[in-house]
């Protein structure tokens, strides 16, 4: 596949766009592979790509029932950061934030990753220990993180209202390299990368059954047939439950539904990331000039990728009395996508009771951030049977009562 360059546009702008290839190649699923990876998200395609590229596994299919990227990859707010508390949590999170660094010169596709700084503002005295205390251990597990006063959060965002009428800013906990990225082009340019070493990228296929042996993975049912495979990774975020159902086995992770809303693009107004845990809204603003804003997860478990219009109310409140200007503006659209939860708010990447069936999900209201992070070392633990990225992670931490607690940095959705 020919590399993206300055030179590459000035040619075929030159010869009106006539020479650019398909992006990825569509092909049809062979009989067999060595790995197939269901979930063609962000997790699933960085998992192929680091098979690829870190292990030499190249005979690998990527399926997807939708499109790539269609499901939570593609309806994120995009927010990265890894001020996480735990540190399996912290180790994970920053490799992946490092990852994001390079992700562009590694892929060769511009993500568009913004390093702009992220703030979590402590609106209460236990926020304020509950930061104070994460800045600390981020110190230890050399993640850049600080505490910062309400007259630096003032600075940093001058449309912040430091004196709610609910709760007033105390503080904040700031992360200056963390930031977004264009949450598509993360889930194109590691698909143009796998599709150039050779995988295939199988969209509108979905998985309807999976086909075990002797306790032993053998293949995939889906819409287009069946198709065999040594090794089978599950990395289908909200629907995990109903792929492990099919695989013979449970998780203890609830699907809910989890909105945001974008308003109308505006001037330049916000060049950070700000997060209000206590009355639960988020924003930061796209390049283009829309406020994208990040709600919470519905209160029950459901499969609708829209979520409750109630939700939309409270954000919008949240939003309003931590940037009073945001009640001038016009909101312009709003979608949902179905997260997995787990109980302790930290993931599952894991072995299964079955042979050679291996499970990424419980990212949550907070997944996109990791995602190179998690396929680099889930595609270690699949190629090689152990990742100390993913270790901590694994299924029995459930039946034995290692929770890695993680509900006060995910305690507001991503
Ligand atoms: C509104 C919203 C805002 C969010 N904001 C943030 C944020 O700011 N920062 C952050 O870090 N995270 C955020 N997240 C969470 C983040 O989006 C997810 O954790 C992450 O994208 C999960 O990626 P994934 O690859 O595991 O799943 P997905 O991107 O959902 O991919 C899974 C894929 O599997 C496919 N699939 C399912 N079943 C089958 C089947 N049977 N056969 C074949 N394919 C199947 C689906 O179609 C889907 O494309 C947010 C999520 C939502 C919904």
């Amino acid at each position: 596949m020919r590399r993206y360059s300055a030179f590459a546009i000035a040619r075929e702008a030159a010869r009106y766009h006539s020479g650019w290839e398909r992006a990825w190649a569509s092909p049809d699923p062979k009989k067999k592979y060595d790995v197939i990876i269901i979930g063609a998200g962000g997790h699933g395609l960085a998992t192929a790509y680091y098979l690829g590229k870190n292990h030499g596994i190249t005979n690998v299919a990527i399926i997807e029932k939708g499109w790539l990227g269609g499901g939570n990859t593609g309806r994120n707010t995009t927010i990265i950061r890894s001020n996480y508390l735990q540190d399996p949590s912290a180790a994970i999170y920053e490799k992946a934030r490092g990852l994001y660094e390079t992700m562009s010169q590694d892929l060769n596709f511009n993500v568009m990753f913004s390093p702009r700084g992220v703030m979590m503002l402590a609106q209460t005295q236990h926020e304020v220990r509950g930061y104070e205390r994460t800045a600390h251990a981020n110190a230890l597990q050399g993640v850049t993180t600080e505490f910062i006063s309400p007259t630096r959060v003032k600075e940093l965002v001058p449309i912040i209202n430091l004196d709610g009428p609910r709760y007033p800013v105390l503080g904040a906990l700031w992360q200056a390299r963390a930031g977004t990225a264009r949450h598509d082009a993360v889930a194109w340019g590691y698909a143009r990368a796998c599709s150039d070493m050779g995988m295939d990228v199988i969209q509108q296929c979905e998985v309807t059954g999976v086909r075990n042996e002797g306790g032993k993975v053998v293949g995939v049912t889906t819409t287009k047939g069946q198709i065999d495979c040594d090794k089978l990774g599950i990395v289908v975020a909200g629907h995990c439950g109903d792929l492990a159902g099919q695989a013979g086995f449970r998780l203890p992770v609830e699907s809910v539904p989890l909105q945001a809303l974008v308003s109308e693009p505006i001037k330049p107004c916000m060049d950070v990331v700000v997060m209000a845990n206590t009355v639960h809204g988020y924003m930061s603003q796209s390049d283009k000039g829309e406020m994208v804003i990040g709600g919470g997860t519905d209160g029950y478990n459901g499969f609708t990728q829209r979520g409750s219009f109630h939700h939309i109310e409270e954000t919008v409140r949240a939003l309003v009395e931590t940037f009073p200007m945001v009640a001038r503006l016009k909101m312009l659209r709003q979608w949902g996508g179905i997260v997995d939860v787990t109980g302790d708010r930290s993931p599952i990447l894991s072995k299964t009771p079955v042979e050679n069936i291996f499970i990424n999900c419980g990212w949550g209201t907070g997944g996109f951030k990791s995602i190179p992070g998690s396929g680099f070392g889930f595609a270690e633990l699949m190629a090689t049977g152990y990742s100390p990225l993913t270790e901590a992670f694994n299924l029995d931490r459930f039946k034995e009562g290692r929770f890695i607690d993680e509900s006060v940095a995910a305690g507001v959705a991503h």
